[in-house]
């Protein structure tokens, strides 16, 4: 097999090259430094009408820097200014592991991975189209075979490459590695590539280098905020999608939540839910800034965190989440689906699915075909288990993961809520506060204010709580939580004026959503559900992360991570 680049044409390769002809086009930079280059990159995007509907470029950092200090570098060049200071308002709070950082309305997407280069390369899982290795800096390692080896590992057949760097020993193993490398066309010239192995290419230990599938027609079921989030990941990246739900608006399940937090979890290990959570929550707050009317439907006002130690009973010392805030679900659920390649469909409750030779017809409750499509998610909460178990039960031949799935629960919750009557008796905080429950202080409605405490707990299978019980209960948290508050409203709680919303979470018994197919080896039937009480964290990311998956992009997270939230992620004895 032989490249169809010829080195000749390769060395005189401009950075974005060949970008004209795909969809997607993804670059892989092994030093950010400052992102002056992804600068340039994303400025050539914007000028050239001929660019990819998707840019990615992933940029490997040994270690976080404040980096803002460096927009006043472009202070002579007006349109790389303007973009700088858009990099460098999202480069604030940025630590050890992958980041994603979100542009142009979503098309244009950094993906930023900081720590030691090796393992970094490994939790990668993508195929660049254009690789630049840069000048090693005194903050670098230098160069091992590994790491040339691992970065080799996320190219394709035909990659282009431009060195930078230095060290003698770098194109000596990547000619090893398989890259075709032109002479040096001038001694401080970068020197070009491609990668065109002699060798046959052996990738059966990676399935998702084969699994990537160009956009067509799919079908989303449940309209909530999983589901709209999904079906903006995709109509951005060019799938024609549908989604369905069987009440006659969207957001009408848990995701009708009048108003939640957007706020990272935090623990002393800094366990997986929390560097989920973190990512989350940085995906969510773009996305609110790119759709939402701030301080209508959302506002990045940052979370108060109280601590409480349950051997004392006293609060330790408070968090402050700078990155965090209230979001109203249905208004961003509504601004996701507005999107030219979205169709939403309202009052179809989807009761069966029937695995065809094209993918899969969608079945009403009477048993009459709703419609085929290529691909599938079930994004309906608690709805998508009983309906899997349905179309197993009646397709048993087919390779079910269900057994692999984390067990999952409803859980009902009620937010009290009330509109402020004389708010400068009382002693509101400035913004949410959250730790036992949550307030949110200030929401405007209808032209007032509401607060919001929130939110009771109780699993499906024991009689419903009455209204009254759920607000004693969240009474009793915000006891807790700010006691001078709650004493003060006493006379509100009195006077029965508390208002309730009630819902079902979908929670899974690990706490982490469920992403990916639920059929072995057939990536037709997918589902994003379990967002449990933290769905305004993490739907955006879920919905990248499948997105990522179907076109074989970047992942938003480092592979390990994703893994966590793979649907079929529980082990299987070979016993059973
Ligand atoms: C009291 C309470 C407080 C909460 N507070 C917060 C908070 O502060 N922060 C936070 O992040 N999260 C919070 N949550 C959780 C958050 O609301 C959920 O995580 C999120 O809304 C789940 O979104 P979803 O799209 O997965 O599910 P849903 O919004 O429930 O959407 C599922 C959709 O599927 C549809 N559907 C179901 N079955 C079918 C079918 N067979 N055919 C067609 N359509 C179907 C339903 O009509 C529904 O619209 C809270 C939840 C509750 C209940």
């Amino acid at each position: 097999m032989t490249s169809d680049v010829p080195l000749a044409a390769v060395s005189a390769s401009l950075p974005c090259q060949g970008w004209e002809t795909q969809a997607a086009w993804c670059l892989l930079h092994t030093g950010f430094d400052g992102g002056a280059h992804f600068l340039r990159t994303w400025a050539a995007w914007r000028a050239d009408p001929q660019r990819p509907s998707m840019l990615h470029y992933v940029a490997l950092a040994t270690q976080a820097r404040d980096w803002s200090g460096l927009q006043f570098e472009f202070a002579n060049d007006p349109a790389l200014q303007v973009l700088a200071q858009a990099l460098y308002t999202q480069c604030i709070g940025l630590t050890a592991g992958q980041h994603r950082l979100c542009f142009e309305g979503g098309h244009v997407l950094l993906t930023l991975c900081i720590g030691p280069r090796l393992s970094v390369l490994r939790q990668q899982q993508f195929e660049a189209d254009r690789l630049v290795i840069a000048p090693v800096t005194v903050a670098d390692e230098l160069w091992e075979e590994w790491s040339v080896k691992a970065l080799v590992r996320c190219c394709r057949r035909g990659t282009r490459l431009a060195v930078r760097c230095g060290q003698p020993d770098v194109p000596q193993w990547l000619r090893q590695c398989g890259f075709e490398l032109a002479d040096h066309a001038a001694p401080t010239a970068p020197r070009h590539g491609v990668f065109n192995p002699r060798w046959e290419l052996k990738t059966s230990r990676e399935p998702w280098r084969h699994t990537r599938v160009a956009p067509q027609t799919c079908a989303v079921i449940g309209a909530g905020i999983a589901g709209a989030s999904v079906a903006a990941s995709l109509a951005r990246r060019g799938w024609q999608v549908q989604v369905f739900d069987q009440a006659g608006d969207p957001a009408a399940g848990a995701s009708a939540l009048p108003v939640g937090l957007a706020a990272p979890h935090v623990s002393v290990d800094d366990c997986v839910l929390s560097r989920l959570s973190r990512t989350g929550v940085r995906l969510s707050l773009q996305q609110a800034e790119m759709l939402l009317k701030v301080g209508q439907d959302w506002a990045p006002s940052g979370v108060c965190e109280h601590c409480f130690d349950d051997s004392t009973a006293q609060p330790t010392p408070a968090l402050w989440h700078n990155r965090a805030g209230w979001i109203k679900p249905a208004a961003l659920a509504c601004a996701w689906l507005n999107d030219p390649n979205i169709r939403f469909q309202g009052d179809v409750t989807v009761h069966g699915l029937r695995h065809e030779e094209g993918g899969w017809t969608l079945l009403d409750p009477a048993g009459h075909e709703i419609a085929t499509f290529a691909r599938v998610v079930l994004a309906n909460a608690t709805g998508a288990l009983p309906l899997l178990q349905q179309a197993q039960a009646s397709q048993p031949t087919l390779a079910w993961g269900l057994h692999q799935l984390p067990a999952v629960y409803g859980v009902r919750g009620q937010v009290s809520w009330a509109v402020h009557d004389a708010p400068e008796l009382r002693p509101f905080p400035a913004g949410p506060v959250n730790g036992s429950g949550s307030l949110i202080p200030f929401v405007p409605f209808e032209g007032e204010q509401r607060w919001f405490v929130g939110a009771s707990y109780q699993p499906m299978g024991k009689p419903e709580w009455p209204d009254d019980k759920n607000h004693g209960a969240n009474v009793l948290r915000l006891d807790k939580l700010l006691p001078e508050l709650s004493a003060a409203l006493a006379p509100v709680f009195e006077a029965g004026v508390l208002q309730a919303w009630k819902g079902v979470r979908c929670v899974t018994a690990d706490r982490l959503p469920m992403v990916g197919s639920v059929l072995q080896g057939d990536p037709s039937l997918w589902i994003c559900a379990g967002m449990g009480s933290r769905g305004l964290s993490f739907a955006p990311l879920c919905a990248e992360l499948l997105a990522a998956q179907w076109a074989g992009e970047p992942l938003p997270i480092e592979v390990a991570l994703a893994q966590s939230l793979n649907a079929r992620r529980q082990r299987v004895d070979a016993s059973n």
